[in-house]
Order: C-alpha cells, then structure tokens, then sequence
C-alpha cells in the first residue's frame, strides 16, 4: 500500500485500484516544445481529416472508397473495380511501414498521429478542462460531495462530447458515401436510409465512448498494435527514456546527508502528466504511447533546478548508456525491403489495372459467307480501371495485311471515357486468307490520346475449312 498516489504500486497498473476497479487518471496539462510540436501535428491532421472529404479535386472528392462499387477516388482520379490485391497490397505495406517507423522511432505513431491520442489530446481533454476544471480539481471533485453545479457541468461536456462525435462520425461516413450524398442523407429522414443512419450512430457510440470514457484503457487494454510493439524494437529504436545514470538516485531515496543524489529530484512531474499513468523511471512500458508530456514535465523542473534539459529525452537504449546507436538494423531494413516490395507490387498492379483490357467474344454466328468474302463479328468489350479518356484505333500488326482485311467498328477513333465499354466490331476478309479454315492476327490498339501502341492482341478469324 503506498501512501503518495504518484508513487505507483508494482504489482499493478495505475488504472487499476487493489479489487481490480479502474482507477479513473487524470493527467495534468503539461508545457514545453513538445507539447508546441504535437498541437501543430494535431490541427494539422484534424484539418486533414476533417476538411478532405469537402475538396473536390476534377469535380470529384479528394478521397472516397465506395465500397459498393469498388472504386477508389484520390486528387481527382478514380480507380474503378479495383481488386481485391490492390487493397491487400496497401494495408500490408502500411502495416510494414509502420512497424518500420515502430523500429526507428517507438511507438510514434501512438502518440503523434493515432486518431485515438490525436482527438482525446487535442480536443476532449482540452472541452474537458474548460468545463470541469484542471486535473487536481477533476481529481478533487471525484471524492467531494456530489452536487447539482457538478451534474450540470457534465451534462453539458457530455453533450459538447455528443456534438464533436457525430461531427467526426459524419465526416469518416462521408469519406464512403462522398460529400453531396452525406449532404443529402442528412437533411432527409433517417428511416429513408436507415442502414447508414444506423452505421453512423454506431460510430458516433464507439467514438464517444472511446474518447470521452474509456481512453487511455483501448491504449492499454484493447489496441493490437501496442502489445506488439516491443517486438518490433530494440536497442537502437528511439524512445523515450529515463536517463538512469544520470538521474539516480533520486531525491530522498539515499541517506539524510542527501549526498550523492542524482538529478531527478522525485517530484513525480513525469508521472502526473503521463496520459497512461506510468512512472517512466521504471524503464520503457508497454503503456508507453510516447506523447513526449513527461519530456516537456521533466524539462521544466530541470530548467528550475538548473540542471541540463534531457533527464527524459528521446534516445536509444544504446545511446544511453553510452553506445553508438546504429540507425539501420537488421531488423529495420528487413521492415523496410518488406514494405517496399508491397508499395512496389502495388504500384505494379496499379498501374496495370489502369491499362486497356480488350476481350473478344465471337459472335453466335461464327462467320459469313459472301461472294468469296468472310465476315467474323465479334462483341467487344473494353475495360480500364483508370480515370483516363482514350481515343483508340484498331490497325493490323502486320501491314502487309491491310489490303486483306478490313475492321470495321462503329467509330473510329473509338473514344473511350468511361472505364468499360462493349461494341460490336466485325472482320471481312478474303477467303483465300485463311490456313485450314482459320488465321491468327495481331491487332494494335493504337490511343491517340497518347500517340502510342497501348496493347496488341491476337484475334483468330474463321471461315470454311474448303
Ligand atoms: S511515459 Fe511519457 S511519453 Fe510515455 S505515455 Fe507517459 S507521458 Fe507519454
Ligand atoms: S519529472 Fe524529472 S525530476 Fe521529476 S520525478 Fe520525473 S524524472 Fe524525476
């Protein structure tokens, strides 16, 4: 049982009290250069996030995923009837680069770009603290007597908490349904489209929940990506440390003589504003999120003691203890080959699917015979997955053969704007061409767009066997 509530038990978690009930945190506002960096980082992706869906770039969204129709919009270009590859590929290579920065950098991602941190830090930890108070009078609060000023103060930070969720809600629903639908479906009933009403209030729940109740628990408890963590660092990753050499023994850990003291002077700074309620002098933890508070808590005792910044800092566990820190591992470049050969494959099927795909199905009849001239007719279909306008034109590979056969389709060039297509398009041709009743040719698919060949394909035309 320890008497200061700062000092942390060893044998449990801070969330928790001695019956296993969670202990509610609250962290303490914290200033400093970190603090600065993280607000910027902050605005900037809650800009992102909530203004992007709104731009529309080439008269469509700068970003939508209509799942429905498997078509995926980014700046203005759209990707349609993208595969199922193309959406493996990207969140492998996300996955890997992630667990490449986890290597380099820690758990970065925890605490300057997870939408979790990003909303709780920036916006309902700061609602919270305008309304109820700094976190010692939160804390306070909890054990005084409950009164009607109290109720009256939550019920109006839960609605401001209801208001911001369905906005962040809304705007994560119109990255699939595209800003002027959103639009629509919120000014007409719900029960008219009940399924993405529905969808959205759970979300709102979750997000609400999450942010106003449970916290830093999902960090602790629930995220996937913080248990595995600690297998995707070592030594070299940055994190962020206790300087032990040069902190220990902390204040009033040695003798009454106070000699031989360290520079932490065990004012517990670092544990009151940590979001995840660890003491960082017990060495790196899995609840670690790396929000750089106890960097910028720390910093600001040892200006006052006049002692230099840095007893928590940034730093490897080699560097440290006085090591050379080796950027690149093994186990990093491993990380990053992986990733980019998904980023590559990606790219590769990406900019496949974009091509022309030409099939030809031949027509029920099969030929036609008149006056020792063929007809083949074939039905023609033509898809591409880009967002680009072709004008095509059918020619034969081999010239020589122009005065033999000719293609006739219903335009020429063919303008291709959407991305698929059928025409009919039909061959006629001398009977003395063929070879046992049928002849292989090339056609070159010739987009004027481009001034190029984009693909060529075989095509077999038939005719009588005699
Ligand atoms: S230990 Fe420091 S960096 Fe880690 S979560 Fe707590 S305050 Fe943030
Ligand atoms: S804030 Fe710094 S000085 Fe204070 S307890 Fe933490 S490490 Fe020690």
């Amino acid at each position: 049982m320890t008497t200061n509530r700062f000092e942390l038990d060893q044998e449990r978690i801070a969330t928790t009290d001695e019956q296993g009930h969670r202990v509610y945190l609250y962290p303490e506002d914290v200033k400093g250069v970190w603090k600065d960096r993280r607000t910027v980082v902050y605005w900037f992706l809650i800009g992102v996030y909530l203004i992007m869906p709104w731009i529309y770039v080439n008269h469509k969204p700068s970003l939508m995923i209509d799942i429905f129709k498997r078509e995926f919009t980014f700046m203005g270009s759209t990707f349609y009837g993208v595969e199922p590859i193309l959406f493996f590929l990207i969140v492998a290579f996300l996955l890997f680069f992630i667990a490449f920065m986890t290597s380099l950098f820690g758990r970065v991602w925890c605490g300057w770009a997870c939408p979790q941190t990003v909303f709780i830090q920036a916006l309902f930890l700061k609602i919270e603290t305008f309304i109820e108070g700094s976190a010692r009078e939160r804390r306070a609060q909890e054990k005084s007597p409950k009164t009607t000023r109290m109720y009256l103060k939550k019920f109006l930070k839960w609605i401001i908490f209801t208001i911001i969720s369905l906005h962040i809600a809304h705007t994560l629903v119109g990255y699939f349904t595209g800003p002027r639908e959103l639009f629509y479906i919120t000014m007409h009933s719900p029960a008219e489209h009940f399924g993405i009403f529905t969808a959205t209030m759970i979300i709102t729940s979750i997000f609400l929940l999450d942010f106003g109740w449970f916290r830093e628990q999902f960090c602790i408890i629930a995220c996937p990506y913080g248990r595995m963590q600690s297998v995707m660092m070592d030594e070299n990753s940055s994190i962020i440390m206790y300087d032990v050499k040069r902190g220990e023994p902390r204040r009033g850990s040695v003798n009454a003589t106070n000699t031989g003291e360290g520079d932490c002077i065990n004012c517990y700074n670092c544990v009151k504003v940590c979001p995840t309620g660890i003491d960082i002098r017990r060495g790196t933890q899995l609840e670690c999120i790396a929000c750089t508070n106890c960097i910028d808590a720390c910093d600001e005792i040892m200006i006052k003691i006049k002692k230099p910044k840095g007893l928590i800092r940034f730093g490897s566990e080699n560097e440290v203890n006085g090591l050379k820190r080796n950027l690149f591992t093994g186990r990093s470049m491993v990380y990053a080959t992986i990733s980019l050969v998904f980023i590559g494959a990606f790219i590769f099927f990406l900019n496949d699917s974009s091509k022309l795909d030409l099939i030809f199905i031949r027509g029920t009849d099969t030929y036609s015979l008149s006056d020792n001239e063929i007809t083949n007719r074939f039905a023609l279909k033509i898809t591409h997955q880009g967002d680009r306008t072709y004008k095509v034109k059918f020619n034969l590979k081999d010239q020589s053969l122009n005065s033999k056969i000719k293609i006739i389709t219903p335009q020429s060039p063919l303008e291709l704007s959407q991305h698929e297509k059928k025409i009919i398009i039909f061959f006629k041709f001398e009977k003395s061409l063929l070879e046992s009743g049928s002849k292989k040719i090339d056609i070159d698919v010739y987009d004027e767009v481009q001034n190029k060949i984009v693909t060529t394909k075989e095509v077999v035309l038939v005719g009588p066997t005699n």
